[in-house]
């Protein structure tokens, strides 16, 4: 790196949101490229043998293999931990090898986690599949009711987790509060911000000691790749990083171009899905055939308050009962003829989806209706369409009710 390159370096520490979306991470080679290159590469040669034993001892930093180091990757780790204010990132092949690297890399057999009952649905099989089967055990409390994560700690307990909003309600969990309940007891706040992302919500800004981001959603925002990201302090990274590189969950140059890329324009796009979601809630409020809307960004909303105070906007995906049952609701997607019928969300194209079938299929009953997630709910992820024709095409599943 020249002296100028670390010039720009440090001004970039300094520089706002915008600019660190659009240039943090980024050094150029001797070729001069404007945009950043991808490095297709799986290993690196030496200049001699002594150099090669040098960089293997780690005496002489630099790259020696792709499962490790990545130039392109590199740029995607600085450039997402730029934006999440964090002080190091780690790349991952999914956002569930993102939340299985961090588990991995932070907890030992023994150990006991508790996460809120409204996260993914894979986060949950793995958590209580898999990890539990090498000794850690996972309790679910409540998103919203801090004295469920008070009352579910233990002697054990060393990680907390959390996604807010959630999927598809939009319940707002308090980070501050339960980064709180995580500081007393000793325990990492792990917080999934792929619903928000850095540029509605910087968690760790709030208290907590780790986020996770599924980059195949809104970081992405195109729906062409599949990976992941860890981001926090360096002491917990380099723990996060040891497990990417002995367990090889590691992320493609060809994917961290794509999603470098998408951070230029992520902020932009968080506010125009968010503007167009808050229009779509409030105009689907009013129409004959909905019950009820779920969206943070309604005053009426439980978590309205709270979301207001920790988010910048309210964010791409809301969620609304229609009148009747299962088949009202198929009815309704069927008749759309724009949206895609797809389970995706951080598109560009907005995706709609019947969640008891599908995202949140493997539930039983009993735990759909203690979720919320009901027969007649519908999940909309708002793309970046004219609204106008989004509602037309929402008017469309209307008439078919
Ligand atoms: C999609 C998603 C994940 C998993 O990410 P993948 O990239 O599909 O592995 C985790 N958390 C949330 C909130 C998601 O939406």
């Amino acid at each position: 790196m020249t002296d100028i390159d670390q010039e720009r370096r440090a001004i970039l520490a300094e520089a706002e949101l915008d600019t660190r979306a659009v240039r943090a991470g980024q050094v150029r080679t001797h070729e001069g490229e404007h945009a950043e290159p991808i490095f297709a590469t799986s290993s690196y040669v030496f200049a001699n043998a002594s150099e090669a034993a040098a960089r293997f001892s780690g005496d002489q930093p630099g790259n020696v293999y792709s499962r490790y180091t990545n130039p392109t990757v590199r740029t995607f780790e600085e450039r997402i931990a730029a934006l999440e204010g964090a002080e190091q990132g780690v790349a991952t092949s999914s956002g569930m090898a993102a939340i299985l690297t961090t588990c991995m890399a932070l907890l030992k057999a023994g150990d006991h986690l508790i996460c809120s009952r409204s996260v993914f649905g894979t986060t949950t099989v793995m958590l209580t599949k898999y990890l539990g089967k090498f000794g850690v055990e996972t309790t679910f409390v409540s998103p919203t009711r801090i004295e469920e994560w008070k009352a579910a700690v233990k002697p054990n307990t060393r990680m907390l987790f959390l996604e807010t909003p959630s999927n598809p309600l939009a319940e707002i969990a308090d980070i501050g509060a339960i980064a709180d309940v995580a500081r007393s007891y000793n325990s990492y706040l792990v917080v999934d911000n792929c619903f928000c992302t850095p540029a509605l919500q910087q968690p760790l800004a709030l208290g907590a000691d780790i986020v996770i981001h599924s980059a195949t959603k809104y970081l992405d925002g195109q729906g062409r790749c599949v990976g992941g990201a860890v981001v926090g302090r360096k002491e917990e990274m380099a723990e996060v990083l040891g497990f990417v590189r002995s367990a090889g969950p590691t992320m493609s140059a060809f994917n961290a171009w794509v999603f470098l890329k998408g951070l230029e324009t992520l902020r932009l796009r968080m506010e125009a899905h968010s503007a167009s979601a808050l229009t779509l809630a409030t105009w689907l409020q009013q129409q004959t055939g909905i019950d009820k809307v779920f969206y943070s960004g309604l005053p009426e909303h439980p978590g309205h308050e709270l979301a207001a105070k920790q988010q910048r906007a309210f964010g791409g995906v809301l969620s609304f009962r229609v009148s009747g049952d299962r088949e009202a609701a198929w009815r309704f997607i069927d008749a759309t003829r724009l949206m895609s019928i797809t389970a995706n969300l951080g598109d560009a194209k907005t995706t709609i989806v019947h969640p008891a079938t599908t995202t949140h299929g493997r539930l039983s009953q009993e735990e759909r209706d203690a979720a919320g997630i009901t027969d007649n709910l519908i999940r909309i992820a708002v793309g970046l369409e004219d609204v106008n024709d989004l509602k037309a095409d929402l008017s469309r599943g209307l008439a078919a009710l």
